[in-house]
């Protein structure tokens, strides 16, 4: 069969992930393991390599039983709690906290000490029980209200101070749409509101290339863990742009999906490791173009 195949050039882990999984690297070569506070990245086979070179997922439990071990913080980042029980349990922690996020958690807890005195609510805009999201909450004693919809929004008090900030990955116009429903909210109640565009530009510039990208093919091959969060919207933008657009998690490609003659882009999350976009790329050549 004859295709013509290209992988999206944005495509491949973003500037936090390649940070954590270096780090990550560099340390195992001179150790035999690492503990990581939650998957490094949200994709099965990057996570499978790196339990090959030594590294080991635990959860908040398991950093509570252990001591006087090396933790490495994803680029997600963490609550307060979590730097205090590493101190408490004499634990060396490995800080993959992207810039990206530090920089917003440093916000928050900045605005949330400004307003929460005044009875203000800080805001965000993300996905409940993301890390990200756990840790951002963590920066404001626990207080800040997430929200994942704008119908969410209605149990705010807007007669008081409001500030709106967004988990990293979150779509810019769902933001956009959100912060203006808040702004008339506030307006209606005279209270005082302010929204921070805090989605990471990395992620953010890469929307409209990749529905380009998208729209230009005859099937698109989104390649990303179920579980990212990035992955769930940009998934959703490429079938937005182009409706032949398949989820591939498992590197399983189902029958069937393409005629003689089209184009096929390889594409995937900021999650998702370049080498298997070119993996996949591959396996077609070898598996579709070169046999049939
Ligand atoms: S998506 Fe952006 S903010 Fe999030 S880890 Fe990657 S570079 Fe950092």
């Amino acid at each position: 069969m004859n295709l013509s195949i290209e992988i999206d050039p944005g495509s491949g882990f973003c500037n936090g992930v390649v940070r954590a999984v270096r780090k990550a690297e560099s340390y195992l070569s001179e150790h035999d393991h690492l503990y990581s506070l939650g998957a490094i990245v949200h994709n099965t086979q990057e996570i499978a390599r790196l339990a090959a070179e030594g590294l080991q997922i635990i959860d908040n439990e398991r950093m509570a039983e252990i001591r006087d071990e090396v933790v490495l913080v994803r680029a997600h980042g963490e609550p307060p709690s979590t730097y205090s029980l590493a101190e408490r349990n004499g634990i060396t922690i490995i800080d993959c906290t992207c810039p990206v996020v530090l920089q917003l958690q440093k916000k928050i807890a900045a605005t949330y000490r400004r307003i929460h005195r005044n009875g203000g609510t800080i805001v965000i805009y993300g996905k409940k029980g993301h890390a990200e999201v756990n840790g951002l909450v963590g920066h404001t004693d626990g207080n800040a209200v997430v929200v994942e919809n704008i119908p969410e929004v209605a149990d705010i008090d807007f007669s008081k101070p409001v500030a709106l900030f967004s988990q990293t990955t979150k779509d810019t116009e769902e933001y956009a749409a959100l912060t203006a429903e808040c702004r008339r909210r506030s307006e209606e109640c005279g209270g005082q509101f302010e929204s921070y565009d805090t989605i990471c530009k990395q992620v953010a510039g890469r929307h409209a290339a990749l529905a380009g990208f998208a729209a230009r093919h005859d099937v698109i091959l989104f390649v990303s863990g179920r579980e990212s969060s990035n992955g769930n919207v940009l998934y959703n933008l490429c079938r937005k742009h182009n409706p032949r657009t398949w989820w591939i998690d498992d590197g399983r490609i189902p029958e069937g999906l393409f005629h003689d003659g089209e184009s096929v882009g390889i594409c995937g999350a900021t999650s998702t490791p370049r080498w298997q976009l070119e993996e996949l790329y591959l396996h077609l050549r070898e598996n579709i173009v070169n046999k049939q």
